[in-house]
């Protein structure tokens, strides 16, 4: 069927070939939002096909020039920054404030690579021979292909293609099935801010199809992905047939350590921002809080207190604190880890059902105590608002029990001793760490990535780390 929500493919908006829509739903209401064109494997294979057609224009393009466009999509940006955030608070979920930021957040990250295009260059090199001129210049690294996930609609795509076409590549996004809007309205922005045709091609669809004729496609040279470890490693095997680069950033199971010193309120402020800010759906967010034996009592009942207080609803409504999860799934897993943790003997404090809000996905805010680390809800990503709160007998073991995970994303520790606090950042083995404030939130020119499991550790994303991924180097000799 022919929609008005299209992709976009070499300079054009198109219906998929086969005809294929996908649903968009408001997690709020579980109202319908509308059809969007679900490329096929063909569509996604013209997408890279215009994508390679366009770089080599793009790719030889000034960098100032290219800056320029992106200076623009931030103005755009900037310009209808209510209406992306509503737009991504109707898809995905979160509050108005919450979107209101990310929005934000793409602002600022077409704003800093739009001044990339200005400084990125190469180095010079001191010679073994005399009349030599040794340096090392950057070039595009050529198509790459970006598939992010659901919880950053605007951010996560931002901070992949405010690089890429910094550095002269030409692009192919796959967004997440379930907030086509958002990426569309970031496409067209991208279009009128002065894209040529081809440079930035949108492929709506699911990852079956779309995602995997990326995965497998021998005509480009970068992937980058977010999303799930278990697709990301399946992605992986992909790329590596045909040696594309690939990066990969995945899931966390992120610790906050409370030690005895630390200010229980200022504690409880950063557990539940962490935790239940974005509703938990945060790759970065809180998950486990390994808290010192002599404050455990007190930290948790404030906690649970704090929890309890928090108001729950539609994010398009004034006050709302905490919104839907994204999905009837993601819901249902969230559920379903209750129960995997009540019956690994795991005492539930608060929340752990759903909260009944007309046909909308809601979840309480939910805290265990009585955690032990092997257990499942201690050791696997659920991805909603549940805190599981651990108990250590002192710094060692909290360090030890932080670090007993397969995960390495985010970590934090809460604590007014500074030796510890660097111990902290030293020992754990996280690719963020906080002192002193929640697991989440970063900052776009600081580089970002994981560890172990939440990360294929090759690349890092954000700031100047993410020439790296996006150009490649040739070594150039001179003898004159
Ligand atoms: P996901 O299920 O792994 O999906 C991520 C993206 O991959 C989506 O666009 C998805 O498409 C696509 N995809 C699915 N199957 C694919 C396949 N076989 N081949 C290629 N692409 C495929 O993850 P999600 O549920 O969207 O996002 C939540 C996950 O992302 C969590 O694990 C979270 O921790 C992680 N995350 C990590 C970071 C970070 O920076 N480390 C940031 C945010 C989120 P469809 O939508 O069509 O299925």
């Amino acid at each position: 069927m022919t929609t008005n929500f299209k992709n976009h493919i070499a300079g054009a908006w198109v219906d998929s070939s086969d005809g294929k829509t996908i649903s968009n739903t408001n997690p709020a209401t579980g109202q319908s939002l509308g059809y969007f064109a679900s490329a096929t494997a063909e569509d996604t294979k013209r997408a890279v096909a215009a994508a390679k057609e366009a770089l080599p224009k793009w790719g030889n393009l000034p960098g100032p020039s290219r800056g320029a466009i992106l200076d623009k999509v931030s103005q755009l940006i900037a310009a209808r920054t209510s209406d992306l955030a509503e737009t991504l608070t109707r898809e995905e979920g979160k509050t108005l404030a919450e979107a209101s930021g990310e929005v934000a957040r793409a602002r600022d990250l077409f704003k800093y690579y739009a001044g990339e295009g200005f400084r990125a260059g190469g180095d010079v090199i001191p010679a073994n021979t005399p009349d030599t001129l040794l340096f090392s210049k950057r070039e595009p690294l050529g198509v790459v292909a970006l598939i992010t996930p659901w919880n950053f609609p605007i951010a996560i795509p931002a901070w992949k293609i405010a690089p890429a076409l910094a550095y002269g590549n030409t692009v192919v996004f796959k967004p997440a099935s379930l907030v086509p809007h958002t990426a569309l309205k970031l496409v067209e922005i991208l279009i009128e801010a002065g894209l040529p045709p081809g440079v930035m091609n949108l492929v709506i669809g699911s990852g079956g199809a779309v995602g995997n004729a990326l995965a497998e496609s021998q005509d480009i040279a970068g992937l980058s992905f977010t999303g799930s470890l278990s697709v990301g490693t399946g992605i992986y095997a992909k790329t590596a047939k045909n040696l594309v680069r690939t990066q990969l950033e995945m899931g966390g199971k992120n610790p906050t350590i409370v030690l005895g010193d630390a200010s229980i309120p200022l504690a409880v402020d950063i557990a539940v921002r962490g935790g239940f800010g974005l509703t938990g759906q945060a790759c970065t967010a809180t998950s486990r809080v390994i808290v010192e034996d002599k404050v455990a009592d007190a930290f948790t009942q404030a906690l649970v207190e704090a929890a309890k207080g928090l108001k729950v609803g539609n994010g398009l409504d004034n006050g709302v604190q905490m919104g839907p999860a994204v999905s009837d799934d993601q819901l249902q897993t969230d559920l379903e880890y209750v129960g995997v943790g009540k019956g690994e003997g795991a005492k539930l404090l608060v929340g752990g059902g759903p909260i009944k809000n007309g046909a909308g996905y809601y979840v309480q805010p939910t805290v265990f105590q009585d955690v032990e680390p092997g257990m499942r809800i201690a050791q696997e990503e659920i991805f909603g608002p549940v805190i599981g709160v651990i108990r250590a007998k002192n710094f060692d073991d909290a360090l030890d029990k932080a670090n007993g995970i397969g995960f390495g994303l985010a970590a934090s520790v809460v604590t007014n001793d500074l030796k510890r606090a660097m111990t902290f950042a030293n020992r754990i083995e996280a690719g963020v760490v906080k002192i002193n404030e929640p697991t989440t939130g970063l900052a776009l020119q600081a580089p970002f990535g994981g560890f172990k499991g939440s990360s294929a550790n090759t690349f890092k994303e954000q700031g100047q780390a993410a020439i790296e991924f996006y150009s490649r180097t040739k070594t150039v000799y001179v003898k004159y």
